[in-house]
């Protein structure tokens, strides 16, 4: 079993492309290094009056395009190594989509499902305005990600305010709708990864009718990755969560998983299919694999089985390079994560540019706007991948990391 971490594995990517680009060492260091990274204790004040301390970090890759953005973690396996190899992916999805941001992450080290709801509001508190010397609209603009949902957003917008003396909507993405949240934000990254899914079907002369998909990971992604493929008559087979896994060879009603999970917490004990365990749900033979749980999933050890025909990267850094490299030799096609997941930054960029003017757009609009910037990516990372004879994870990763590194070179070097 291979040791190397998400941040082994996105060094690799950025190595690969680099000397593709033919980039020279002393750029390819500034693009490997973080230009900021902060590690802040959270003391917490629990519900029975003890204290617990936590551990947050916020990682800035890189700002040479734009403010830092990036979403914020809340999982007990954070760690700053995590933390830095996301934040490295935002900047090339940043670039990629040519939103004019840099890429950040955040992390908090906790188990969001064993604290109450007041906690995770003291936590998300605390650790806002321990880092809010890094934030701001024009600085770093967080955003929902594993374990953290508009409530979060909504709470580190309304700290950062307090502290400034006035409302500052634009420091946070994927807030509610009510706080300056943009209409289609709670459901773009599943569209984005379904507006892809859909083209690479057509492009390996594949129907959704006659589809079927596996889904890993039922939560803000997963779940309506799920309901948009059922939309699209696509049959959603297995699907699991960190719980368990369900499967149904016929198709699962969808509709009736995400009630039973809104019920229950987990796919666990869903009457419409039978539990399977969680390799089932990664091996399954289907023509659509999409994981959208966590890093480092598909791996050298298990791509063998992969039966899939097209990989759609709903998750970040699910595939490490050694998968990578099976599964391009078995002629199955891998959708890379910062061109299928990247609807949550294009309408998180929709959302800060609806706030900073003050002026809302319809869903309609919001919708039209995400798909055109998705399938314009999706076209120009498939040509440029003909062009190269190489993945579309490094045709991706080639445009993005050359659009930072022009950057850089044309901006130069202070002093
Ligand atoms: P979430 O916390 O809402 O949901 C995560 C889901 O994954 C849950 O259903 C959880 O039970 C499941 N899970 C965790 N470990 C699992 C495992 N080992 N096997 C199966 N299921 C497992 O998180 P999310 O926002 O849906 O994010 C999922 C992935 O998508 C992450 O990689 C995240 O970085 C990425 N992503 C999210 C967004 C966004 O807008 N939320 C945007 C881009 C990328």
């Amino acid at each position: 079993m291979s040791t190397a971490t998400p941040l082994d594995d996105a060094l690799t990517q950025l190595g690969e492309a680099v000397a593709l680009l033919g980039h020279d060492e002393g750029l390819h260091h500034m693009l490997a290094t973080p230009r900021r990274e902060v590690t802040v204790s959270i003391p917490l004040r629990r519900d029975d009056g003890r204290t617990e301390l936590l551990i947050g970090h916020r990682v800035q890759h890189n700002f040479s395009r734009g403010p830092a953005k990036g979403g914020l973690r809340y999982s007990p396996d954070v760690t700053l190594d995590e933390v830095r190899a996301l934040a490295m992916w935002m900047t090339w999805k940043c670039a990629l989509l040519d939103v004019p941001y840099g890429g950040a992450k955040g992390g908090v080290r906790i188990d969001p499902t064993l604290y109450s709801t007041a906690e995770l509001e003291r936590v998300t508190r605390r650790y806002t305005s321990e880092i809010s010397p890094l934030l701001g609209p024009e600085r770093d603009i967080p955003a929902p990600d594993v374990g953290t949902d508009e409530t979060t957003m909504a709470w580190m917008m309304d700290t950062f305010s307090v502290q400034k003396g006035h409302t500052v909507l634009g420091v946070a993405t994927g807030k509610p709708i009510e706080l300056g949240g943009s209409r289609g934000r709670a459901t773009a990254t599943s569209r984005g990864v379904v507006h892809v899914a859909l083209a690479a079907l057509r492009t390996r002369g594949l129907k959704p009718r006659t589809a079927n998909a596996a889904v890993q990971g039922f939560g803000k992604v997963g779940r309506h990755v799920a309901r948009f493929l059922a939309d699209e008559a696509v049959r959603v087979v297995a699907v699991s969560d960190q719980h368990g896994a369900v499967a149904e060879e016929g198709g699962l009603d969808v509709d009736a998983l995400a009630a039973h999970v809104g019920a229950t917490g987990s796919v666990l004990g869903f009457a419409g299919g039978s539990a399977v365990d969680h390799d089932t749900v990664l091996e399954a033979d289907v023509d659509l694999l999409v994981p959208a749980a966590v890093e480092g999933v598909l791996h050298g050890d298990n791509a063998h089985r992969i039966r899939a025909r097209i990989v759609v990267e709903g998750a970040n850094g699910p595939t490490t390079p050694e998968a990578d490299a099976v599964l391009r030799e078995n002629d199955q096609l891998v959708v890379p994560d910062i061109l299928a997941n990247a609807g949550g930054v294009i309408v998180s960029y929709f959302e800060w540019v609806q706030a900073n003017q003050a002026y809302w757009w319809s869903e309609a609009e919001v919708e039209a706007r995400l798909a055109e910037r998705m399938l314009a990516a999706w076209d120009a990372v498939g040509s440029h991948a003909v062009r190269l004879d190489v993945s579309l994870r490094t045709a991706a990763t080639c445009l993005a990391v050359d659009r930072v590194a022009r950057a850089h070179q044309i901006r130069g070097l202070y002093p």
